[in-house]
């Protein structure tokens, strides 16, 4: 998976940041936002990712916007 670019304004870590836990029953979901660490510049959107528990033990991702996340901080990044 493609990687977060730092801050385009202060250079900062930028990291994703749950906000808050959407599980229900079978599965688990935190919606997300990517901001900076360090001067709290995120973006605009949140974003989900969703997961459950298979039979063979394995992870389930169900719904995952990471990537889509990502594309757009970075996208940001370059605009700049
Ligand atoms: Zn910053």
């Amino acid at each position: 998976m493609e990687k977060l670019k730092p801050c385009p304004f202060c250079g900062g870590n930028a990291i994703f940041h749950t906000k808050s836990n959407n599980s229900p029953h079978y599965s688990a979901g935190f919606s997300f936002e990517v901001e900076c660490e360090d001067c709290d510049m995120k973006l605009p959107e949140r974003y989900e990712i969703n997961l459950s528990l298979i039979e063979d033990g394995k992870i389930n991702v169900l719904n995952d916007k990471r990537l889509e996340a990502i594309k757009k901080w970075n996208h940001r990044c370059g605009a700049n």
